[in-house]
């Protein structure tokens, strides 16, 4: 950085997916003149959520909001060479719309149903199965026990995250942004509002904005400004398994009745779950919780698809989940006690796919101070003090 520069009009603490996301969505604003600083201390994101994350991406969410903002996701990516590139160059995002697919058994139709309806306004390719029907499509997976699933378009699938994060990045850096490897340590206020922040390297920078995107250590963030935030690092361990005998057609990410997502990854396979001994982890805990693999998700696989029955692990690792005790979803806006300080929080298993439309809803908060293309006013702070979930029933 400039050591001239000590004053910056928005400064996002922490550089990943989200940081990079709302740099880029202000410094490609026409109706944001201003300068951008992201603060990140770690520029190989070794340990961010970021580089652990699946990379995957669906419009079947329950609530009108987060369906618009994975579909924004969506146009993003279809337009991500003229989106990000620079001189003509961009990262290779290698989008693969293979969809997922949410399986259901008698107790949870209800649900499933109440959510294709909404989903299906909002214009979402998702459709019903019933168990003929899977049992057709899906000839390599048992439904003894299931009553339908629904089954997405190719507006799901996954992507490189990687790539993604550097499309921003770069693109941000090509049109202005500055990002400096340090780290905030304080933040000073006067009355309603931030003045600056003090940064490891024992410098002040003073700041016009502030955004909260310190992924699983924004509270730590919040607490520096006298504010809670209910959001708490729980690890979540992923799992690479080759199959001895692989399934020879498209395996969607798939998500059983018990909690267990798999899909396809390249030439093997990728699975999850939902710890069942949930509990809030050390900022620096990630360690893979290899149990879980043999006590919760191996039996529901080998049970749901036979071929799953002789499986071998080729690599694993954990991540941090940023958990919205509340709801589990996204907190994004200002705090009401502190005007220009801003969260981009609590994303648990979402943040990657929902990273563009905070980007560029951050960015209308501050250039218009409202959002004028997705409303994501009832996903705010508000909400938290007044202890008032914002209802997802999609929550994976
Ligand atoms: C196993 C796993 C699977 C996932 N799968 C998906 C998926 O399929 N689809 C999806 O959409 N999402 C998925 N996610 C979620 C997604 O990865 C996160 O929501 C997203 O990466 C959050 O990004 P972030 O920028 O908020 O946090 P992070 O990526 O953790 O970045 C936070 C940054 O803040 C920096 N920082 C922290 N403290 C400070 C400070 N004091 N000063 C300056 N900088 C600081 C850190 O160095 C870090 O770079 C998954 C996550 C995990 C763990």
């Amino acid at each position: 950085m400039d050591d001239a520069a000590d004053s910056f009009d928005v400064i996002c603490i922490g550089g990943a997916i989200i940081g990079s996301a709302a740099a880029y969505f202000l410094s490609e604003s026409s109706d944001f003149d201003g300068s951008v600083l992201v603060v990140e201390p770690d520029w190989t994101y070794d340990k961010t959520s970021t580089t652990r994350a699946g990379n995957s991406i669906r419009e079947q969410f329950s609530n009108p909001v987060n369906i618009k903002v994975s579909q924004f996701a969506m146009e993003f990516i279809e337009n991500f060479h003229e989106n990000t590139q620079v001189e003509d160059e961009s990262p290779e995002l290698n989008f693969r719309g293979t969809g997922y697919l949410f399986l259901a058994t008698e107790s949870g139709m209800d649900v499933l149903v109440e959510k294709h309806l909404i989903q299906e306004q909002e214009g979402a390719t998702a459709q019903l199965l019933s168990v003929e029907e899977l049992a057709k499509t899906f000839p390599y997976m048992s439904v003894e026990g299931l009553s339908g699933a629904s089954y997405g378009g190719l507006n799901e699938g996954s992507f490189d995250g990687w790539a993604l994060l550097q499309g921003f990045r770069k693109r941000a850096i090509h049109n202005g942004v500055t990002y400096i490897k340090d780290r905030v340590v304080a933040i000073e206020t006067s009355g309603t509002r931030v003045t600056s922040v003090q940064l490891e390297s024992g410098k002040h920078v003073s700041c016009g904005h502030l955004i909260n995107s310190a992924g699983p250590r924004c509270d730590l963030i919040a607490k520096m400004v006298g504010l809670e935030l209910p959001v708490e690092p729980r690890v979540r361990s992923s799992f690479v398994f080759a199959c001895h005998e692989p399934i020879e057609q498209n395996v969607p990410l798939t998500i059983t009745p018990e909690g267990v997502h798999f899909r396809r990854e390249q030439q093997h396979y990728l699975t999850g779950t939902t710890p069942q001994a949930d509990a809030r982890a050390d900022y620096d805990d990630l360690r893979v919780r290899s149990e879980e693999f043999e006590e919760q998700i191996w039996p529901v696989l080998a049970a749901r698809v036979p071929q799953f029955d002789r499986i071998s692990i080729v690599t694993s690792w954990a991540g941090h989940y940023s958990v919205n005790m509340l709801d589990h979803n996204m907190v994004i806006g200002p705090a009401s006690t502190l005007e220009n300080f801003y969260f981009a929080n609590g994303f648990s298993g979402h943040g990657m796919q929902q990273s563009p439309a905070v980007g560029r809803g951050l960015t209308e908060l501050i250039t218009f101070g409202e959002y004028r293309t997705i409303d994501m006013s009832s996903l705010g702070y508000e909400r938290v003090l007044k202890n008032e979930p914002f209802l997802e029933l999609a929550v994976i």
